[in-house]
């Protein structure tokens, strides 16, 4: 008959500890984060290893199998014992001079185990070199894959060992969730939405499995993400992908200019070279033309190229390589026959193209300090004349910057093209012939 009268007591009492107890409640998420888990998880097969062969070595009769189940417990009541006095360790380590010690749980726990292992060598293991020697690390080796053949310690029984070490000693929450709630109900609303509940990454191909709140970070990581072009091409390609799609077959990689050879230093995206050709037909038939009339004035070129351009209308513009414009160009520049030069002034006889210069350098250099009135220091000519075998910009600039102190006027108009290339063009002609 007392059960009504326990009854109303159980009730109101139940509602005093709920609101009395507000610190407390019954109910607590478990979640770890998995990673971790699975990490700590890793550190016991090599530690029991180590444990079993450090404690047979030199025995006859006992091998690290027949100490295994054994030394297993040991080991599992070794660590839960050190992990839950670890409040105590931790403030006896704050109070004592070793600061160094790392907080993670997972060194932690680590080192507990590498202790766990030391406590167990015998005499044997203790000399002659045994800890450091390459025998004893295969033996160590050999035992975990033994272990791991005959399924002796399965992860998911050190995973539930893993997690409740990791919650003894990972005091700042960093790595579980501490949240307790007074009803079931409450914790499986907590639950789902806890940050601490394993989630799969959703990229095709990856099989990661991490906690909700850093599902965020891997993938902005993960390797199979797929992700616009980093070139910004039109594809998006699988981040492990990516480097070799840039460099290979993306629209967008780099490439010179297909008349760089004879003097277009552009580079552009591989989908606009056609565009590219377009823009700048007039400076590539300077280039090729420059190849056939070694010598000429720009403004001799730049006639010619318009007398070209006129007489074979629409023929040139589909070249897309050096060979193929050289040779239309050298077709119709002989039918229009020898190319005027404009006739210079005396002063101006030292003055020649770049071309002119890289071709007979030392000759046209000298020739010009001679003929030149005006002092030129000899450390530059020196220089130039060193440097005039080889060919290449920096023998044209310094050809050039002596020529310069020479004298002579220079041709002021930009040759036809897009004006941009054109004036670099016409800058570079400008010094050559300056
Ligand atoms: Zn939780
Ligand atoms: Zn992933
Ligand atoms: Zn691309
Ligand atoms: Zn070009």
């Amino acid at each position: 008959m007392d059960v009504p009268t326990t009854n109303v007591e159980l009730v109101p009492e139940k509602e005093t500890i709920k609101e009395g107890k507000e610190g407390c409640p019954a109910f607590h998420c478990d979640l770890c984060d998995t990673e971790i888990v699975y990490k700590i998880t890793r550190v016991f097969l090599p530690g029991l290893a180590a444990a079993c062969v450090d404690n047979t070595t030199g025995g006859l009769f006992r091998s690290p199998a027949s100490v295994a189940v054994d030394m297993r417990k040991e080991m599992i009541d070794y660590l839960t014992q050190r992990s839950e006095s670890f409040v105590a360790e931790t403030i006896i380590l704050e109070g004592g001079t070793n600061t160094e010690v790392s907080d993670h749980p997972y060194d932690i726990i680590s080192d507990f185990v590498d202790d766990f292992a030391s406590s167990k060598r015998n005499f044997f293991s203790r000399v002659s070199g045994w800890l450091l020697s390459e025998k004893r690390e295969d033996n160590i080796d050999d035992f975990i894959q033994e272990m791991e053949e005959n399924r002796f310690w399965l992860t998911d029984r050190r995973e539930v060992i893993a997690q409740t070490l990791l919650k003894n000693v990972d005091l700042k929450n960093t790595f579980h969730c501490d949240k307790k709630f007074h009803t079931t109900e409450e914790l499986a609303e907590h639950v789902v939405n806890c940050g601490f509940r394993s989630l799969n990454c959703k990229n095709e191909g990856c099989t990661v499995v991490v906690c909700a709140s850093k599902l965020e970070t891997h993938d902005s990581a993960c390797p199979f993400k797929i992700i616009p072009c980093e070139q910004k091409c039109s594809d998006s390609i699988m981040r492990r992908e990516m480097d070799r799609h840039c460099i290979t077959i993306c629209p967008m990689k780099l490439v010179n200019c297909p008349f760089y050879s004879v003097g277009c230093q552009s580079t552009i995206a591989r989908c606009r070279i056609q565009q590219h050709c377009s823009e700048d037909f007039h400076l590539h038939l300077v280039f090729a033309l420059q190849n056939i009339h070694k010598g000429a004035t720009e403004e001799d070129l730049k006639e010619r190229v318009d007398q070209i351009v006129k007489s074979a209308p629409g023929q040139l513009e589909a070249s897309r390589d050096v060979r193929s414009l050289t040779i239309k160009v050298r077709d119709i520049d002989a039918k229009l026959g020898p190319l005027e030069c404009t006739p210079r002034k005396d002063s101006e006889d030292s003055i020649e193209t770049a071309n002119d210069i890289m071709d007979k350098s030392t000759e046209a250099i000298n020739k010009a300090l001679e003929e030149s009135s005006n002092k030129v220091g000899t450390e530059s000519i020196e220089a130039a004349i060193e440097e005039s075998s080889e060919p290449g910009n920096s023998v044209t600039e310094k050809s050039t910057n002596t020529t310069n102190k020479v004298g002579g006027e220079s041709p002021k108009s930009a040759m036809g093209g897009s004006p941009e290339a054109g004036d670099s063009v016409t800058e570079k002609w400008n010094k050559a012939t300056n």
